[in-house]
């Protein structure tokens, strides 16, 4: 950091504006924080008691290094090496079967084709993971609450709401008000798979905690629990795209 600032003093380096930063706030947050996210954006975190305005004056007292810092984070992410997303041809899983992503041509209009999904899409150069997000989160959020209250029912719970969430890590949660989260990701599982994570968080109601007595409760209502986890741990990296 010291490095940066040294041989970066001598540039005239314009003041950071508004429009230059995203503002986060975060009730933990003590004091201001600024630093370059991992898509190059000048990220500024606002305690409770502060200001955005107090938030840009703090950053701006540290803008030689945040400006090239975002410009190493956007030049990296520039490489065609470093390029992210998904591409014709690389594989996805979908429904727990691993399916190749296709293009084919409608009207010559481009449609990203996989398993039995077809979307338009803009230019097939395109990140793929983005319409697909898209797509499956859509899929998720028609699908999850009706299958997360069948499956309520059937182990006499009560559930007042399913959310559905894009998270990188968790599969889902629960809160003790009786709102399930689940992350759309859970597309990408097998049904069985996933009414294990939904199985999973219902038993959360009866038991708060992860004792031998939660995972007994999760047991007898999903005996094959131990693959499904296994399942979701292995594809960590290949789920999170
Ligand atoms: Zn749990």
């Amino acid at each position: 950091m010291s490095e940066s600032i040294a041989s970066q003093a001598h540039l005239e380096v314009l003041p950071l504006r508004r429009a230059d930063v995203v503002f986060k706030t975060h009730p933990r947050a003590r004091r201001y924080l600024a630093k370059v996210d991992k898509e190059g954006s000048i990220v500024l975190t606002v305690p409770r008691a502060g200001t955005q305005r107090d938030a840009l004056a703090f950053a701006n007292t540290h803008r030689e290094w945040l400006i090239a810092e975002r410009a190493k984070v956007l030049e990296e992410l520039a490489r065609p090496e470093s390029r992210r997303g998904l591409r014709p041809g690389d594989s996805i899983w979908y429904r727990g079967v691993e399916e190749s992503l296709r293009i084919e041509k409608d009207w010559g209009r481009p449609v990203l084709c996989v398993a039995n999904e077809r979307i338009f899409i803009a230019d097939e150069g395109m990140d793929l993971s983005r319409p697909l997000k898209e797509r499956f989160r859509m899929i998720a959020k028609a699908e999850f609450p009706e299958v997360t209250h069948e499956l309520a029912a059937r182990f006499g719970e009560k559930v007042k709401k399913v959310v559905v969430r894009d998270q990188k890590t968790r599969w889902g949660s629960c809160s003790k008000s009786g709102t399930i989260s689940l992350n759309w990701r859970l597309v990408l599982a097998s049904r069985e798979t996933r009414d294990y994570v939904i199985i999973h968080e219902l038993m959360h109601m009866k038991r708060f905690d992860h004792s031998p007595k939660f995972w007994a409760l999760v047991e007898s209502a999903c005996p094959d629990y131990r693959l499904h986890e296994a399942w979701l741990r292995e594809r960590q990296d290949a789920l999170n795209w």
